[in-house]
């Protein structure tokens, strides 16, 4: 399927008193339409860098060094420079296209207002001339979807479980039928059956719906269960990117395999694990060669002096 957004070489740096913190280099993607692409990697690796520079949440003090990120419009209008979107266009394009949920529900639905002002302000907002009738049915049949019985309409977000409020954000980002919805940890604060029961709602909605995903997370054994290709970031950078069968099978950077015996499938039995040893590389202060190098059990000389991606 045609792409839906490429990055060619982009560059995040986090400009702060103690120097420029390299946190994305280098990185060439391209994420096709309905793709679900996983990001994987431990703490500090990037993964949030890359997703706000991919979804334009990102802020002060990062900053494009380099590079670019260019969306391609699915009604086929001109493609457009991600960093180089005007406030307005953004505001277009914000829940049309480009639609986000991240780690803390409460951090993005506002708990004083009703479930359903909040969906029926998104809604109208982008296309006013829906009815307030209307957008409410909207909201309740996205509620539903994510198993949230349509009447919870009229409860504040403060109301519902943590859980709920994760879905009730799920629903709402797909309130204007976006292109791609970017999730950063979207379900890392609720429990493993509620995690669960959420990655199964987004997989269906998601295969209903169609639109693409970029999901973030430590969590390896859960991108290999729901993505169609999966991203290894270390120290700001790709380390392997493949198929989820490419990854699983053969995925054959150590750090790759470090953290698939840090986070087994469910469906394996409970064994003791092996978190990987040492900390992540000071971005002030990276190798010169491979950033995993230092705690890798199969570095040679090689992987010290050079590196490949
Ligand atoms: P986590 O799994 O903990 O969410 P992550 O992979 O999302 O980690 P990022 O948040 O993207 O990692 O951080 C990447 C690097 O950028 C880290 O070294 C982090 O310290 C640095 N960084 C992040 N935000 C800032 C900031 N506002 N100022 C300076 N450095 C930052
Ligand atoms: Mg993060």
């Amino acid at each position: 399927s045609p792409p839906l957004l490429v990055a060619e070489n982009l560059d995040v740096t986090y400009v702060t008193e103690a120097g420029e913190v390299p946190a994305c280099r280098n990185v060439n993607l391209t994420l096709h339409r309905g793709e679900i692409l996983g990001v994987a990697g431990e703490s500090a690796s990037g993964k949030s860098t890359l997703l706000n520079a991919l979804a334009r949440l990102q802020r002060p003090p990062a900053i494009t060094s380099g590079g670019k990120v260019t969306f391609y419009p699915t009604d086929d209008s001109d493609p457009m420079e991600i960093s180089s979107m005007s406030e307005e266009e953004l505001r277009e394009r914000r829940w049309t296209s480009l639609s986000f949920v991240m780690q803390s529900a409460m951090a993005c639905l506002n708990p004083v207002i009703r479930l359903e002002s909040q969906f029926t302000d998104v809604i109208r907002e982008h296309d006013p001339e829906v009815s307030k009738e209307d957008a409410s049915k909207k909201a309740g049949e996205l509620l539903e979807m994510v198993g949230i019985p349509a009447h919870r309409l009229k409860a504040f977000p403060f109301q519902l479980s943590g859980g709920m409020q994760q879905r009730a954000l799920i629903a709402l980002s797909l309130a204007c039928d976006p292109d791609v919805v970017f999730m950063d940890e979207p379900t890392t604060a609720v429990d493993v059956i509620m995690q669960r029961q959420i990655l199964s709602q987004i997989l269906h909605l998601q295969a209903r719906l169609g639109f693409a995903i970029v999901f973030v997370t430590h969590d390896l054994s859960l991108l290999l269960e729901i993505s169609d290709r999966i991203v290894i970031m270390y120290g700001g950078r790709f380390v392997e990117v493949g198929s989820a069968e490419q990854i699983y099978e053969s995925g054959l950077h150590p750090y790759t395999r470090g953290l698939r015996s840090s986070f087994p499938p469910l469906s394996e039995p409970v064994r003791k694990l092996h978190g990987i040893p040492g900390t992540p590389p000071d971005l002030l202060g990276l190798p010169v060669g491979c950033a995993f190098a230092p705690r890798c059990p199969r570095a040679t000389q090689l992987c010290l002096e050079e590196r490949r991606n």
